[in-house]
């Protein structure tokens, strides 16, 4: 039988807020444990949450970027369930009116294709505590400075069809709440987690499977190879026979597996109820205006100005738009080129990036400036040096050196266009090698890269590589 697989995200984003979402406590990621949950985090008894407003901004914001309704009225809920590492006893939550409604997110598919994905709420909530189990022999250590830090849940619809899908929507979420500034995006941190809900059906069936929901998933490759092992084993259990039991799992990245982690609970297991300590937030229509004029250009608007503006095919200008600060600097290097937009990009995606990748080192403190490559491209757009030499003034730019002119003329890389002094070459290298030039003529013609490789040693790489092709059709030949 054929199979489609069925799969929607739950994504946990931490706003980047410097305090947390009901107290004045910070955020920052990292401290001793247990010395940034205050009272109110620890729902020590007479105490009152306060909403923090720019977690309502940052809600805003992203309900604006996907095209969805900003609630008017949504209410602050709790939602009960005992753990160690929450210490009310409930998480504060939105459950039947989240701040922002239903939106679409538009995907890029590695085969060049669009895809529109439902997103189907998004709302507020404060996360918990943390369960440290590596340190503590036969114990578990709890962490509470996480308590009570805000987090933005933003609920797919079953809308993904692959795991591939799957991580190009996650990918396309995580740009997308960095470009708005609401989340940081760190994914080793935790800031950007995500759960993955997946089922399986007969291809062409319509009503959904049962499926499992594989928790705090928190890396790309992890979420991959989660889903990928769930369909998999949902086959398996399928076409044994057996019936797809509906519960909650963990992924084991050494093991490369998911596992039973408990039966999943139903929403009235956790008791829900409006929380009596917080009114109904409320948002006006003018606090909704205020924040679209502060909204960035967006990810998918850019991603179609690139391809528009500059010819860019697909994969170029999303890995661009994906990094913004490379796209920026792109941008910035084609205003003060004569080159392409196409030569810039493949040398900032190539070149540069594998040397900022090596050096670990961010493209805002790149030793090579905009203008200094937008210079290097113009040499090689007008003829001065190959692009294969130019290899070699990258080099030094990135070594300190700073005029790419200086380099060029210091160590004499300027190419040679001389046609008399290429032909002279060519004559030296036909001179000199009697054997192959006979097996050419006799038809072998694969020796024709050989000539080309002798005549460039003979000028270190400088022959400008197109009239030697050219020179050599004629002097071969003739
Ligand atoms: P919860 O997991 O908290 O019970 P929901 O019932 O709203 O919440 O579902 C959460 C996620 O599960 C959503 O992203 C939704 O698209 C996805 N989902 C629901 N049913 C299925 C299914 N049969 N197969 C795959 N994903 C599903
Ligand atoms: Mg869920």
């Amino acid at each position: 039988m054929e199979w489609e697989t069925v799969i929607g995200l739950e994504v946990h984003a931490q706003l980047a807020t410097c305090s947390k979402i009901f107290s004045g406590a910070a955020t920052a990621y990292g401290a001793m444990p247990n010395t940034q949950a205050c009272a109110i985090d620890l729902g020590m008894p007479g105490v009152l949450p306060v909403l923090n407003e720019e977690t309502v901004n940052m809600a805003i914001k992203f309900g604006l970027s996907v095209g969805a309704e900003v609630a008017e009225k949504s209410v602050f809920a709790r939602k009960n369930y005992f753990y160690p590492d929450l210490p009310k006893g409930y998480q504060i939550s939105q459950f039947e009116l989240p701040v922002v409604k239903a939106g679409t997110l538009t995907i890029y598919l590695d085969d060049g294709t669009e895809k529109i994905v439902g997103i189907t709420r998004a709302h507020l909530e404060e996360d918990a505590g943390k369960s440290l189990h590596e340190d503590f022999q036969g114990m578990t250590g709890i962490d509470l400075n996480r308590a009570g830090t805000p987090l933005l849940e933003i609920v797919s619809e079953p809308d993904l069809r692959s795991a591939k899908e799957a991580v190009a929507y996650l990918k396309n979420l995580h740009t997308l709440v960095r470009y708005l500034g609401i989340c940081d995006g760190n994914m080793q941190e935790g800031s950007f987690r995500c759960d993955a809900n997946v089922s399986i059906r007969p291809k062409g069936e319509q009503t959904l499977g049962t499926r499992t929901e594989t928790k705090n998933v928190n890396s790309f490759r992890f979420v991959e190879k989660a889903i990928n092992y769930e369909v998999s084993r949902q086959i398996a259990v399928l076409e044994g026979g057996g019936k797809v039991v509906q519960e909650t799992r963990l992924f084991d990245a050494v093991k490369n597996e998911t596992r039973s982690m408990r039966s999943k609970e139903e929403a009235n297991d956790y008791r829900y109820f409006p929380d009596p300590d917080l009114l109904p937030l409320v948002i006006s229509q003018a606090q909704i205006d205020a924040i679209r004029e502060t909204l960035p250009e967006l990810p998918q608007d850019k991603q179609k100005r690139f391809k528009e503006q500059y010819g860019l095919s697909d994969y170029d200008a999303n890995n661009l738009v994906n990094n913004a600060p490379l796209g920026g600097y792109f941008e910035a290097v084609v205003k003060q080129t004569a080159a392409s937009p196409k030569l810039a990009t493949n040398w900032i995606m190539g070149e540069l990036s594998a040397a900022l990748n090596k050096a670990d080192i961010t493209v805002e403190n790149s030793p090579i400036s905009t203008e200094q490559l937008a210079t290097l491209l113009d040499r090689i757009q007008d003829d001065t040096i190959s692009g294969k030499i130019a290899k070699t003034v990258f080099e030094c730019l990135w070594e300190g050196m700073l005029d790419v002119d200086g380099i060029i003329e210091e160590k004499g890389l300027k190419q040679v266009t001389d046609t008399g002094a290429i032909e002279a070459i060519i004559d030296d290298v036909m001179a000199n090698s009697p054997e192959q030039l006979a097996q050419y003529r006799d038809g072998k013609d694969k020796l024709f890269g050989y000539f080309v490789g002798q005549v460039m040693k003979a000028t270190q790489g400088k022959a400008n590589p197109g009239q030697v092709n050219n020179l050599l059709k004629k002097k071969l030949c003739s």
